[in-house]
């Protein structure tokens, strides 16, 4: 593009048809250009990619992006180049023939955004040519940096020696899932020079969480499912056997779907990703291992089939749903034996300081917390991440929605009572189902033989079912009353909070939970249909999808994912709007000059009826 956007809000709409900026973008684009560091914290799908983006599309020199994600880089470069910016990448995936030309272009002046992984950066010499023209080196993922977080990176580590070499370019680091200790440590691992902290809200209000126990991993998953027909969605289990059993119970029933995992070819992984991106495969089951290399903008639900580590991993993984903005669902089926098992494979790992060991102690309890408190769920993970909710009722959880009921304080103290005593009879030599059962009046010859059928405690909550049983003594697990032992048999033990509470010293919370995986709604005919323009005009559906299968063949013919031509949301106004000039297509939100030029005619045929070519 010759000229140059004399401002950022020219800049905003002339390469990426936005209108406005949203928040902290344009704090992040003015430390940048004043050459002053900055943190910027913002939730997945808050446009981090923008606050970087922008000063290379106002000219203002060369910016370096470093990204852990080589499988993400070529995406984003390729959405960079659609907006009309001269961007490259350099990672050791990149074959030999497209390296030449990116270091060409490199030495010639002509790039303005180039993406490199840490190792390339590391590898030396990458700037030598370009170090007067660097105005900014941004690095994206930046928890990667923290042994506090998650996915910790040796090599990030690293990555303030190269900069330093720099002196002039200001940094930018950008991550979307920090707490207070990770973000002291990304200013401190990465050198930032007294950085402007740009710490947005961590809340992500399209998203509907809900939480509960699993009780039938297999039809709790599938319910999702049929929530969402023909939508894209990820479901994470835990091991490779969940993975390939849930993915085949799926496939049976008709979802368009594939397992992802370790242990799989890597060409059948491969196919599994692009499948998806692309479009042409709705649902993948996967181990955690999926999902860091996409950025699929539409993906509508996550389910959890078993419970994370942590809630650094579950906003992560959980985040990859509704990047768009519009509406998605957020599913974690829990159980504590997961825990359990988190645990005990924590404890293989014989490097683990008791410093470490503790932190993860302390992540398990956290999850565990938020998968069966009768609490908000936004709220309680917004302040996770150290920042207050100001809403009462969220409208988008279980808790919030009324699905999953709060016990009245009084009864929530009388039923704990009941659970705790039956543990504390049990004196801490049975497991779970034993003791559900003495709570249920389920005798076996063994409670028999013990005599627990006589006991007081034997039938006191018959009534209320196996799966309220159990979810109560997970809620009391979570909260330090009673505790799993380690050892051979999984044992549940009464700690000392729950003898005090016994004699009524503390405070509990009880939930009921409903069944989650909702029962089947109501569906809106059309996908279209269920989208807000903003603009009050509904999309046309028959068109939507016209547009839709157009955006696929412009796609492919680029080789690019679909999203990185159009969003969904920008299809859903165009149906509305049926502009039909190139002029009238500009106010449309997401398409700037260059899309305009490249695709506008194409748009306008499929608008007045002709078929995509
Ligand atoms: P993040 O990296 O923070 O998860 P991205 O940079 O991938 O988020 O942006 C998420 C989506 O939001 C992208 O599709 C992007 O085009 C869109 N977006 C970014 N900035 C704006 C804006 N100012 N107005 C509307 N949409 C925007
Ligand atoms: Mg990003």
């Amino acid at each position: 593009m010759s000229q140059r956007p004399a401002t950022p809000e020219e800049a905003l709409l002339r390469h990426w048809g936005y209108d406005s900026f949203k928040p902290l973008q344009r704090e992040s684009l003015a430390a940048a250009l004043a050459g002053k560091d900055s943190l910027v914290v913002l939730p997945t799908g808050g446009g981090k990619s923008l606050c970087y983006q922008l000063p290379a599309a106002m000219g203002k020199g060369l910016v370096l992006v470093v990204s852990p994600l080589i499988a993400l880089m070529d995406d984003q470069v390729a959405a960079a180049r659609e907006a009309g910016l001269a961007a490259d990448s350099l990672h050791s995936n990149l074959g030999a023939e497209a390296k030449r030309e990116a270091y060409r272009r490199l030495a010639s002046g002509k790039t303005e955004l180039l993406y490199v992984s840490p190792e390339r950066l590391l590898a030396g010499d990458l700037l030598q040519d370009a170090a007067e023209r660097l105005v900014l080196a941004a690095v994206d993922e930046a928890h990667c940096v923290s042994h506090w977080g998650h996915e910790f990176r040796p090599e990030y580590r690293r990555i303030a020696e190269v900069l330093e070499r720099f002196p002039k370019a200001a940094r930018m680091a950008l991550t979307a899932t920090a707490t207070p200790a990770v973000q002291e440590d990304i200013c401190a691992q990465l050198a930032l020079r007294s950085p402007l902290r740009l710490i947005g809200h961590p809340d992500r209000p399209n998203l509907v969480y809900r939480a509960g126990p699993r009780r039938d991993q297999a039809g709790q998953v599938l319910a999702v499912v049929r929530n969402h027909p023909g939508s894209g969605g990820i479901v994470y289990a835990q091991t490779r056997k969940d993975v390939e059993r849930l993915a085949a119970g799926l496939q049976k029933a008709g979802v368009s779907c594939a397992p992802y995992h370790a242990g799989l070819p890597a060409e059948e992984r491969r196919r599994a990703q692009d499948d998806f991106v692309n479009e042409r495969l709705d649902v993948v089951v996967a181990t955690i291992a999926f999902g860091m290399g996409i950025d699929r903008s539409n993906v509508r639900f996550v389910v959890h089939a078993n419970t994370p580590r942590s809630v650094e991993h579950y906003q992560q993984e959980s985040g990859r749903a509704g990047r768009d903005g519009d509406p998605a669902e957020c599913v974690l089926l829990f159980a504590a034996s997961d825990l359990a098992v988190h645990r005990s494979l924590s404890r293989l790992d014989e490097g683990l300081t008791p410093e470490r060991q503790r932190a993860i102690e302390k992540q398990l309890r956290e999850i565990g917390r938020y998968a069966v408190a009768p609490v908000c769920r936004h709220r309680l993970l917004v302040e996770h991440f150290g920042a207050p909710y100001a809403g009462a009722d969220c409208g988008a959880c279980d808790v919030c929605l009324g699905e999953t009921k709060s016990l009245p304080a009084e009864d929530a103290r009388l039923t704990a009572k009941k659970v705790l005593s039956a543990a504390w009879r049990a004196g801490g030599r049975f497991g779970t189902t034993y003791v559900a059962h003495l709570l249920l009046g389920r005798a076996d010859e063994r409670m028999t033989r013990n005599g627990h059928d006589a006991l007081a405690v034997f039938g006191l909550l018959k009534e209320q079912g196996e799966p309220a049983v159990r979810s109560w003594i997970d809620q009391l697990i979570v909260q330090g009353f009673l505790e799993v032992a380690e050892g051979e048999y999984p044992l549940l033990r009464i700690t000392d909070a729950g003898k005090a509470l016994c004699k009524d010293q503390g405070a509990v919370r009880l939930g009921v939970p409903a069944a989650v995986a909702p029962r089947a709604k109501k569906k809106k005919k059309s996908k279209a249909l269920a989208r807000d323009t903003g603009s009050g005009l509904m999309p046309d559906e028959e068109l939507f999808e016209r547009l839709r299968a157009l955006r696929r063949a412009l796609a492919a013919k680029r080789g690019v994912p679909p999203y990185v031509v159009f969003h969904d949301s920008t299809l859903a106004e165009l149906s509305a709007l049926k502009p039909a000039s190139l002029d009238a297509m500009r106010g449309i939100k997401g398409i700037g000059e260059s899309k305009l030029e490249r695709y506008g005619a194409a748009v306008l045929a499929v608008i007045a009826g002709k078929e995509p070519t």
